[in-house]
């Protein structure tokens, strides 16, 4: 199979996936999900038109030569019904929230006022009707749609939700994830220290990769490159939605993974991808899982999860908004291309007034992890490039953050 551009191998492998079902859940719990379901307005709010200030209550016709004096015939806080008509000289004193009552058509603010005794105010403001009323419905009305099946769940929209009394909902469920590591050389953390041997951080920067998305993954350990002992593995793997398989991808003699999950009946879709780091990223399904085979390199493993898996469990969890927020940064010294692939270089973001600057973490040697511990975002390198010059202005993804968006964000 020849090699796939980044956004190709993305758009098979989102063809390939479905969202998952849902499942009901309290308002409490909602947080970072996705509604799977509209949520209406179940009543007017305001319930009626209301004072947005502390004030009066007048006619506007009354204050249409100021200033003038008017009869105060009612306090009105919030919470109270009016009991009286407003007619022609006469104002009520209002509180913020508190219904406007018959007759009154604006809100004088109590600092355009001046009370004269207790049963009288001079108004020093005119007003026009509608002045500081909030009038009924403006929040929400009745029956209306207030959030779309496919909203992201935030603060605010728990407040809305709060607000409609919706103390129970559908929301897309979140897929299971498994995450196991390949390799004779890998040492698991429980075991002795061998200086022979590589530490597993895949697994762990993975794990914290698919947690920071909202998914607890489940943690299947080190399989040999032995074929035998490589089948049971992935065959447990494979009864997750998800299995994330780092390490023998490649075409060495001891990657086993490609033939082993062929075997097991996962349909490949792609076995390489033109990016660096990360060149040997397999991707394949069964009618009940997607398996991604990423790269052993540490590096590699945790960008092929940003821009490959990111997607991909995001749309199973029922986003819109699939892909890490892109902004433009002005780059610090010169980056060479990566001829014919699409490169992401590890940067740190600082800022200046004419915006954000990217330089690079260190190293780009796809084995050496604090380059990515570092990063704040990745550098995209368009695979047509000739390198880019200190002082362009480049394309980087943010790293972390909740905010995502839904176009890919970057050319190759
Ligand atoms: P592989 O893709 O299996 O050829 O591995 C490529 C490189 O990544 C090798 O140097 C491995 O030792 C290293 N590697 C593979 N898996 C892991 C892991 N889970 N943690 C750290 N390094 C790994
Ligand atoms: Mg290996």
């Amino acid at each position: 199979m020849e090699n796939l551009r980044a956004s190709e191998a993305q758009r098979v492998i989102l063809d390939a996936i479905t969202r998952q079902d849902v499942e009901s859940v309290s308002l409490e719990r909602s947080l970072s999900r996705v509604l799977g379901e509209d949520i209406r307005a179940n009543r007017d709010l305001p319930p009626y038109d209301v004072s947005a200030m502390d004030g009066f209550a007048v006619r506007s016709a009354d204050v249409a030569g100021v200033p003038v004096t008017l009869q105060i015939i009612e306090d009105i806080k919030a919470g109270d019904m009016p009991s009286r008509v407003i007619h022609a000289g006469q104002c009520a004193r209002i509180m913020t929230g508190a219904p406007v009552p018959q007759g009154a058509d604006a809100v004088i603010r109590v600092e355009d006022t001046q009370v004269i005794s207790p049963s009288s105010v001079q108004i020093g403001n005119t007003a026009s009707a509608g002045n500081d009323i909030r009038p009924q419905g403006e929040s929400m009305r009745n029956g209306d749609v207030l959030l779309k099946k496919g909203t992201e769940i935030t603060p605010g929209v728990i407040g809305v939700m709060a607000t409609a009394k919706a103390a129970q909902f559908a929301v897309f469920r979140r897929p299971s994830v498994a995450i196991l590591s390949t390799g004779n050389e890998l040492e698991g953390m429980g075991d002795p220290v061998d200086p022979n041997k590589i530490p597993d951080s895949n697994a762990y920067a993975l794990m914290a990769q698919v947690q920071a998305l909202g998914i607890e993954p489940v943690l299947l350990g080190i399989a040999r490159d032995d074929p035998v002992e490589l089948e049971q593995y992935l065959r447990l793997g494979l009864q997750y939605d998800v299995l994330l398989v780092s390490g023998g991808t490649s075409v060495g003699v001891h990657d086993y993974v490609r033939p082993t999950i062929e075997k097991l009946g996962v349909q490949m879709k792609f076995w390489r991808v033109a990016i660096r780091p990360g060149h040997p990223l397999a991707f394949g399904v069964t009618n009940t899982s997607a398996v991604f085979g990423l790269p052993g390199n540490p590096v590699s493993s945790m960008v092929c999860f940003e821009e490959f898996v990111v997607p991909a469990l995001r749309h199973m969890m029922g986003h819109r908004r699939l892909y890490r927020r892109t902004v433009t940064a002005r780059l610090a010294h010169p980056v060479e291309s990566s001829q014919g692939r699409t490169s992401f270089i590890r940067v740190q973001l600082t800022g200046d007034s004419a915006g954000y600057v990217a330089s690079s973490t260190g190293t780009q040697s796809s084995g050496v992890l604090l380059s990515m511990a570092r990063a704040d975002a990745l550098l995209v390198v368009p695979a047509g490039s000739n390198g880019i010059a200190e002082g362009e202005d480049v394309t980087v993804q943010l790293l972390d953050g909740t905010v995502f968006q839904e176009t890919i964000g970057f050319r190759e």
